[in-house]
This record gives C-alpha cells, structure tokens and sequence, in this order.
C-alpha cells in the first residue's frame, strides 16, 4: 500500500473542490476504504472480502490510490467490542490525519449501525476537509445539503435495516436449531430469553438470578438456581448421600424446582439430566446437543451418573451391606467379572469373591476388601499422585474453566458499561454483577482442582487417608474411587491348596493417573 508522507496537522486543506474535481483527481486522489464484517453469520449482505473488491473496483474505476483499507472482521459487535473499535478507530484517525480525500465504503449499514456514529463521523470528515463518500458507487459532497440529507436518509434506512435483519436472524437461528431448541417447561437451573418484539425464544441460559431463602429459624440465605445446580452435581459427584443434600437444601428453606420441599428423588432426576451438560432428551434419550450451555462439567456430569448408578446406591441409606470390589475387580483369566457370594465350606461360612463365569480365581472377600482398600489409599496419599493430578490430566478443563471466567468477566465488563451508560438501571447492575462475580469466583475455584476428578477432590495427597476413613460405610464412593483410579484382576492362587498369605502375586494393577499409569505394575 502506497502512503503519502505525514500531513498531521495540517487541517482543513482542500485539495478538491468540487465532485468533478475529485473525478478528475485521478492518482492524486487518496482514498480511504472501509469494509465491516455482518454482525451474525446469518445476515444479508456482502462479505468483508465482497465489500473489498467492490470497494477496491470503485477506486480502480476512478484511477485513485488507495490510500489505506479498514476492515472490521469482528462477528460479534458487544462482546468483542474492544477489538472491533480498533480498525474503526484507525480510520477514524486517519481521517482526523487528513490522510483522505474521499471515503469509499460499499454500503451505509456497514460503515456503521448507530445514526449517532454515522453524524459523528460525518461532522468530523466535514471539520477535517474529507467532504467525499462514495457509498456504493455513488459519490456524495458533505457539503451539499441534498448530499447530506441522502446520506442520512441512508443511515437511518441502514438502522431500520439492522434491526429488521437482527429480527430475521433471531427467527432463523431459531428455526435452524429447532432440533436442539429447549421445550416444555424450563429445567431447573435454567431461564428462557424471549426477544423483546417478536416474543421469539431468543436462548436458554443459566439462571443466575439472585434469590432469597428463608429457614425455619429465619436465617436468610441467597441463591440462585444454577447455583443449585452446581451444588447438587458438585456434591453428588463427591460422594455426598442425597439426604444429606437433601436436608442440607431444605434446612436453608430453598425451595425444590416446584416450590416444595427437596425430596432424593428430584435430587436424583436432577443429577442424572443430561440437559445440564447442553443435551436435549427425548423420551429418555439424548437426541443431540441443544442451544443452551451446560451448567456443569461432562466430567461432573458423568461421575454423579455413575455414583446415581452404582449398584451399591439402589437405595440412598446410608451403611447398607454390599460389596466393595464386586464387579469392580476382574478375573485375571477370563477377564470376566468378580463377584461376591456366600460360601460354606470345612465348617467356615462367609462372603467370598469369585470369578462370576468360570469361578478361575477366588478369594475371601474381607481379605480383599482390606488389601485393595490398603494399596489404594497408600496410592491417594502418595504426593507424586497429587502433583500429577493437579498438572497433568484436564488441562483441557483447566482451559475451559478458565475461558469461562474470562467470558464472564467479559459480560460483567459489558454490563459496567451498559450500566454507565444508563442502560441498565443500577439496581439490576448491583444485582447482575453480583451473580456474575460470584459465577467467576466459581469458574477461577474450578481452575484450580480440574485436573482432579471430581470423586477424588479433597481426598488425595495428604488428606487421603482421613477421607477414606470418613468415608466409613459409604460403600458407592469408595466404588467410584477404585474405579476411577485402578484396574484390578485378580490372579488364581499358585496351586490348589496354596496357602500362602494373601499378597501382591494375587493382583494385578493398572493405575488410570499418576506417575504409574499406562503400564502394569504389581502393587507391593
Ligand atoms: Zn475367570
């Protein structure tokens, strides 16, 4: 690109005079070209790249030099509204530094939406001496009051247009994603954004409205739905008994998704829908993936499935007898599962874990249990297992948390401005950016422990040992810890008859993280 030297400052100097001037201006003509992105994906209209070549065929046209091209490719008008300023303000400030003659853009919509822009610039141009636009080929002398009133009369069309097409991409969009749509009553957790005008479901989003709950004793407490939600996903998949979540909710006096009392089963249903991780169900199933964003991590998401799931939780009591490693632990030769059984035999009765198809290995299941308990919790305690843990897995998690506290903290800026701008009212400011906050103090906490399944969250390194032993009879979560950190099978004994005590010649390890994962090691 060509450039003439440096005029700033030197203002309001009119190289030409009149349109049949500046036509006849050939290469001494400087012209300025801007090009602006659509706003969404769906609008009507040329692209950034259309807008340059008709833009650049108009200055060829004429013979002009380009003098400097702007392009705004930003799709996204308020959240990146920082970055989209910049090419604008470029332009803006090549023309305050007279580096114009003539403004070239394709059309008035795309120059800018806002009629208070559009008199900004063009006051400007006018102070500066840049008295041509050619706007779609056709050429206008600010100083001209016809000129100036079909500019304007342009701008105020391109309003009308802007708004018209934001109409038709919010109907689009949502006759395009009718499959993920959300239906039916709002999940809990969830609100719907209905478009002022048309009424049309604009999105589905987390509900982070700031509630007030009343216990019985009158303590206040403020919460919003999505919070709930977290809390619930949170818990569960750390192994706490929904009673527990359930008194814990209601002794709060927050209300469940009906305005009752929590009850385990809406605990429950809660922590097994998938709705929370952005999938649509149909009659049970997830069909796809909606139009709202999840309220949870996958990970999250799934640890609570499969606690919910877990044999051992059928019923929600607490210290009910089953059985730690059934299923959990294989057959070291057929590859089949173990399970546990009651066997009789030389005048001892008790629990024995056996390989369910063939019976290739088995072993008494006190003996077991206690053994793999054993090499477990060492292996939870162990602080390479802890530095792993914390660094290496989920980074991909890590980096999500981490995107979403910074898109939030992006939102909560755009409010801030909205609100100084006196579009919000301040009472709702206070009350937005109150939810807000809290939302990224969450994201940022999460930052910290993603690399940690959710099971084993507070129950490694240094505090393993105190937490198994917290766990006492919890049964499910010691499940979904050993199943999450280890593959197990256990070997035949040596000989028919064998003796010997039970020891790490019956097991075969596999640990899923940690320094030792990916190759088989015999647990000592
Ligand atoms: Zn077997």
């Amino acid at each position: 690109m060509v450039r003439r030297g440096s005029r700033v400052g030197n203002r309001v100097r009119v190289r030409f005079g009149t349109k049949a001037e500046l036509l006849a201006g050939g290469a001494e003509v400087r012209a300025l070209r801007y090009q602006r992105a659509s706003q969404d994906k769906k609008e009507q209209g040329k692209s950034v790249t259309d807008q340059g070549k008709l833009n650049v065929k108009e200055i060829n046209s004429h013979g002009w030099m380009d003098a400097g091209s702007f392009t705004d490719n930003d799709r996204s008008a308020s959240r990146h509204a920082t970055k989209e300023r910049e090419k604008f303000e470029l332009l803006i400030e090549a023309i305050r530094a007279g580096k114009g003659d003539v403004l070239v853009i394709w059309e008035m919509s795309r120059k800018e939406r806002d009629l208070a822009v559009y008199v900004k610039i063009r006051d400007m141009c006018h102070e500066v001496g840049l008295f041509f636009w050619l706007v779609g080929g056709v050429l206008f002398d600010l100083r001209d009051k016809n000129d100036r009133m079909m500019l304007g009369f342009q701008a105020v069309q391109a309003e009308w247009m802007a708004d018209s097409i934001r109409d038709n991409v919010l109907r689009g969009i949502v006759g395009a994603a009718e499959a993920g749509r959300p239906h039916g009553t709002v999940t809990y957790g969830y609100r719907r954004i209905y478009h002022q005008r048309t009424k049309a479901l604009e999105r589905q989003e987390p509900d982070t409205e700031i509630r007030t709950a009343t216990a019985a004793d009158g303590t206040l407490t403020e919460y919003t739905h999505a919070g709930v939600v977290r809390e619930i996903f949170e818990q569960v998949s750390g192994g706490t008994p929904l009673i527990t979540i359930e008194q814990s909710l209601n002794a709060r006096g927050i209300p469940s998704p009906r305005g009752a009392r929590w009850l385990r089963g809406i605990i429950r249903k809660m922590a097994m829908n998938p709705a929370y991780i952005g999938k649509r169900v149909f009659r049970g199933e997830v069909v796809g993936d909606g139009i709202w964003p999840a309220l949870v991590d996958e990970e999250v998401f799934w640890a609570s499935v499969r606690l919910l799931e877990d044999p051992s939780r059928t019923t929600t009591r607490a210290g009910r007898a089953v059985h730690l490693l059934s299923y959990i632990v294989l057959c070291g030769v057929c590859g089949g599962p173990v399970s546990s059984s009651t066997v009789s035999r030389h005048g001892w009765t008790g629990q024995v874990y056996s390989c369910l198809k063939k019976r290739c290995a088995a072993v008494k299941a006190e003996v077991l249990d206690e053994y793999v308990q054993r090499v477990v919790v060492a292996w939870l305690a162990r602080p390479e297992v802890f530095e792993d843990l914390q660094s290496g897995i989920g980074d991909e998690q890590v980096a999500h948390a981490r995107a979403e506290a910074e898109r939030l903290r992006t939102e909560l800026e755009d409010y801030k401005k909205a609100a100084e701008a006196g579009d919000v009212k301040a009472i709702d400011f206070v009350r937005i950016s109150k939810g807000l906050e809290a939302q990224i103090a969450e994201h940022e906490a999460r930052e910290a422990e993603a690399g940690i399944p959710p099971v084993l969250r507070g129950r490694i390194g240094p505090e393993a040992v105190s937490a198994w032993a917290e766990l006492g009879d919890e049964v499910g979560v010691k499940r979904e810890i050993i199943r999450t950190v280890a593959g197990i099978k256990l070997l035949p004994a040596r000989y028919k008859g064998d003796r010997s005590p039970f020891g790490a010649h019956r097991l075969d390890w596999t640990w899923k993280f940690g320094p030792d994962s990916d190759q088989d090691t015999t647990a000592a």
